[in-house]
This record gives structure tokens, sequence and C-alpha cells, in this order.
């Protein structure tokens, strides 16, 4: 019979198992981990030569010898899988006439379960035009594989007769985006925009999503932006024989350490997203790199589209940890403490505002972005962590608050002031001695009760030690609220930072003597400090 020497050699080749399992990686798309393999069928020495899919499965098909075929493939890629972490899973493909088979899922149960593997941990994939025809019938058998606690897949999907009905009615888990779409993404924004109502569809209808024919890291990049995860392709693998996919599942890092690739994936995307020329991809790069503040931007779902290192190193996780995923996903308790400040921020809100936790103080700044017609697309966040300053400023005002008591106990008050000479604080002693308000010491207000005949020496003095930093040591007269001129020693000295420059200068005032309305100065003559240089 010709039908059947036509078929011969491939009847032949399914019984000797010479049609044989390869396996390619899907991978989680963040970071590279395996969460299993696609069996893809091939026929390494056949007459003539090594044949892939397209050679065969027609055949396989036309002749019904695609059922025998597709166990013998899933008999020998479970038993390899079988010795694998249990985590890991296996796609194998299904043809059109398979989903008329009603005794399928009990055919494939033995086989699997026959090859010491189990049936939860099969997804079978299904394309769209595999739907059509009878599709009573095929709902019933995709049904009984779902009962099977097998995983339903709708591959290359987009390119068929896509029918919503059929992801509707059926209970598929896993929706594969057609590697033509994941090509034309980054060159068009109108496929881009394609993808991403396919990944929206999948999510809002509680699929996974994977992408198919991922073969650079810029797709990569910006299917995890549009909220696809899952993905395989050349970029993570060819399909390889079952040594070679077992030496990969053994060379994976464990899962407590996943490794995350590219640290610069952020300024990747900021560029495939917008397209961007060249040059402003540069400035914008420059300025992300630049930025000693973290910077990100979020979408409207809040969801990070692209941060710099330094963002990253602030939330205390990888670039890729964040990317595509929601603030609320990856910090959660932080989340609630802003997320009516960026629902502020997408209302068209700009804020700027303080946040302490965790012993950790944060300055933040969220700018509503605007598209063409003025509606808001995002949120540019700017963060900048002040813990140190907050840690330094706090030890000041402890120091500070220590030495005006300290200081209030003796003959001298005690004043600070600000490195530009602004007094900051005097102890209220001073009002005791002098009868004037504390407040009209504070900043300049000093000058107003001084002698005019000291002013021009106080002031050059001062003025000299605010630009070196060197002690002050000054006398000079001031008038009290009764109208008596008293005599006081000034004394100050600065506390300077790491690098040498003034942080604030401590002074004591002590009082010298007294002389009425109208006497001229008895103590200085006495004493001879009077306009004394210091030493
Ligand atoms: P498919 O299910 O869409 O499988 C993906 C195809 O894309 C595979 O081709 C794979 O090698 C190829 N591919 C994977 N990553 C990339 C990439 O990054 N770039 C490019 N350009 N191609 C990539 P393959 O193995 O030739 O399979 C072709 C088709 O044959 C499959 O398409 C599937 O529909 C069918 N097929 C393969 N094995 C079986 C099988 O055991 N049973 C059935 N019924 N069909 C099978
Ligand atoms: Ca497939
Ligand atoms: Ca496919």
């Amino acid at each position: 019979m010709p039908m059947l020497s036509k078929y011969r050699d491939l009847r032949r080749a399914i019984r000797d198992d010479a049609i044989v399992p390869y396996f390619q990686p899907v991978v989680e798309l963040s970071n590279r981990r395996l969460l299993g393999f696609e069996v893809l069928a091939r026929w390494p020495e056949s007459k003539r030569g090594f044949l892939g899919p397209a050679d065969f499965i027609r055949q396989a098909e036309e002749s019904g010898l695609i059922q025998s075929l597709t166990e013998s493939l899933m008999c020998q890629a479970c038993k390899v899988a079988s010795t694998w972490p249990g985590s890991l899973r296996l796609s194998v493909n299904l043809s059109t006439s398979q989903l008329r088979n009603r005794l399928l899922a009990r055919q494939l149960r033995s086989v699997v379960e026959g090859a010491g593997f189990s049936m939860d941990r099969i997804t079978m994939e299904i394309t769209e035009s595999a739907l059509l025809g009878d599709v009573g019938t095929a709902r019933d058998v995709v049904r009984s594989l779902k009962d099977a606690g097998i995983r339903l897949a709708i591959d290359d999907f987009g390119t068929g007769y896509s029918s919503l009905n059929h992801l509707r009615a059926l209970p598929f888990d896993i929706l594969k985006v057609d590697a033509s779409f994941v090509r034309s993404m980054t060159l068009r924004r109108e496929d881009r925009k394609i993808v991403a109502a396919v990944v929206g569809l999948g999510h809002s209808l509680g699929l996974t999503t994977v992408a198919e024919g991922v073969e650079e890291q810029v797709q990569s990049e910006m299917l995890i932006c549009l909220g696809c995860h899952v993905g395989q392709g050349w970029l993570y693998g060819k399909a390889v024989p079952a040594a070679e996919a077992t030496e990969m599942v053994n060379a994976e890092p464990s899962r407590e350490l996943p490794s995350y690739p590219s640290q610069d994936v952020a300024l990747t995307v900021v560029s495939a997203l917008e397209a961007l020329p060249g040059e402003r991809l540069a400035q914008l790069r420059a300025i992300y790199e630049g930025a000693p503040v973290g910077i990100c931007f979020l979408d409207r779902q809040l969801r990070y589209v692209s941060l710099n290192q330094r963002l990253a190193e602030i939330n205390n996780l990888p670039v890729e940890a964040h990317l595509g995923r929601t603030v609320a996903a990856v910090l959660p308790r932080v989340y609630e403490v802003i997320r009516f400040r960026l629902d502020a921020a997408l209302k068209g809100e700009a804020t700027a505002f303080e946040i302490t936790m965790e012993g950790r103080s944060l300055l933040a700044n969220y700018q509503p972005a605007r598209d063409e017609v003025g509606e808001v697309v995002g949120v540019s966040v700017a963060v900048i962590d002040v813990t140190r300053r907050k840690q330094a400023e706090h030890a000041l005002r402890e120091v500070e608050t220590q030495y005006l008591r300290a200081a209030g106990n003796s003959s001298q008050v005690a004043w600070t002031a600000d490195p530009n000479g602004l007094i900051l604080d005097v102890h209220p002693q001073w009002s005791l001695l002098t009868g004037l308000p504390q407040e009209e010491v504070l900043g300049n207000g000093w000058q107003q009760s001084l002698h005019p005949d000291d002013l021009p020496h106080v002031l050059s003095e001062w003025s000299r030690s605010i630009m070196t930093g060197s002690p002050l040591d000054v006398e000079y007269r001031i008038r009290c609220a009764d109208g008596d001129w008293l005599w006081m020693h000034i004394r100050a000295a600065a506390r300077k930072s790491e690098q040498g420059q003034v942080v604030r200068w401590y002074g004591t005032a002590e009082e010298m003597g007294r002389e009425a309305r109208g006497h001229p100065p008895v103590s200085s003559a006495q004493t001879g400090f009077a306009f004394s240089e210091q030493s």
C-alpha cells in the first residue's frame, strides 16, 4: 500500500524513539531563573539528515501517527525530567487532531505517570486554530485534560483566528504571545501597544503570559515593563538534547541566590519605551547615572518603568527587582505610607515630603508627568537619603542643649550662632542680666543694643572670625532696659566639620561692669580690657 510505505520511515522512527525531545528553556525574564522547558520534536538521524518539526509533524498528523509521536516524546521527556527538581515543568505541543480524541487525557496520564513524572508538572500547548472546527469535542477534551491536573496554554496567540470566546470559554492557564509580536515590538510603537494589550488581556483573565522568541535583552526588558514576566527564546537558549538540558538544570544557581543580570537595564527600558533619538538617550543616561539622588519613573499603575542604581540602593533591592512591578509589590510597607501622595501625584499634584521609617529619613519629590495633551501618564520620583544628615543634626542639637544648660549655671551667658554669625539661641540668663527680651538678640538683633562706638570694631572682629573660623574675643557695651551701659566680654569658638568648615559657633557673654547713664565707662578703664585685640 503506497500510504503505508510513504509513512514507513516515520512510523519506524517513532517506534524506535528515533524522534527525540529537545528542550527549550522557559525562564523568568527578570532574573533568568529556569522555570521549565518546552519539548520540541527533533529527528536527528533520518535518511534526510537532521530534521525539525516542519519536516515531519504534518505527515504525522496526516497519517494519524501524531498521537503515538506525542506519547513517545512525552515518555522520553518525562523520564529525563523525573530526575530534576520538582519545581521544573514541561510544556508539550498538541496538534489539532488530538483534540478529537476523547481518550487523550487518560492516554497521557498513563504515559506521564508511567515515566515517573507528575501530571501537575505538565502543560499542554494548543494553538488557536485547534479550537476551530468541532469546538464541542475540543472543549470536552480540553476540560478532561484540565481535570487530569494538566495546565493549558494557548499557543501562538494573536496569529490565528484569535477568538476571545475561546479564552473565556476554555480553562486556559497560560497565554503564549507569538514570537512575531515580540520581534516587532521594539521596532514599532503600534506593535508594542498590541503586545501591551495582549499582556493586559492575559492579566485581566488571570492568565500567565509567556513571550516566545525572545532574542534580545531589550525585548526582555520591554516585556517586563509591559507586565510579561515569563519567556523563552534564543536569548535564554535554543532547544537542546536531554543531556544538555540536564546540565542546564544542574548548573542552575540555588533559588536563594537569584542572579540578576545587567544593572543598567532601567536605562535601556527608557530608550526602548520612548524610542528616543540617540542623543537624547545619552543625555538621559548621563542624568540618571550621574544623579546623586535616587530617580525613577512610575506609570499610571504605579509600576516601575525605569529607575537608577542609586534608588535601587536606597530601596536595598536590585534594579531588576523593581522593573514592571508595582510600588505596592516591591515596597509594601513604604507603600502604605506614601500611597496617598502617589495618588495625589497621579491627579496632577506635585509633592515634596520627608518620610522617616525604620530609622531612615528620606526626602522624596513626586512630579506628575504629562503627555502631549496634558494627561498624567505617570509620576517622576526623586529620593534623597538624609539619614546621616538627620543623625548629625540631632547630635548637634543635643550638644547645644547640653552646652546651654551647663553654661547657664556659671556667670557666663551661653549663646550659639550659625556659620554666618546669626545668633540662633541665647540662654535666658541674658534677659535677667540686661532686662532685654531674649528674642531681640537673635539673628543680628544684638547689634541694635550695642554702643555705637563699639560696633565697628566688634563687627570687623566677628566677620574676621566668620571668614577664618578663628576664635572671637571682644568687649563691648550694650544698653540695658533701664538705660545703663553694661560692659560685656564676648568669646566664641567654632565647631567644625571633618572638612574644616564651621558648623556652629559656641559663645559666652560675661558681664564686666555697669556704668550708669551718661557716665564714662568705668570697668574698661579699671581692667584695661576695652578694645584690646584678642590674643
Ligand atoms: P512552537 O510551539 O511555536 O515552538 C516554538 C518554535 O520557535 C520552535 O521551533 C523553536 O525552536 C522556535 N524558537 C524558539 N525560540 C526562538 C527564537 O528565539 N527565535 C526564533 N527565530 N525561533 C525560536 P521548532 O522547534 O522548529 O518548532 C516549530 C513548531 O513545530 C512549534 O512551534 C510547534 O508548533 C511544532 N512542534 C514542535 N514539536 C512538536 C510536537 O512534538 N508536537 C506537535 N504537535 N507540534 C510540535
Ligand atoms: Ca509551542
Ligand atoms: Ca508558539
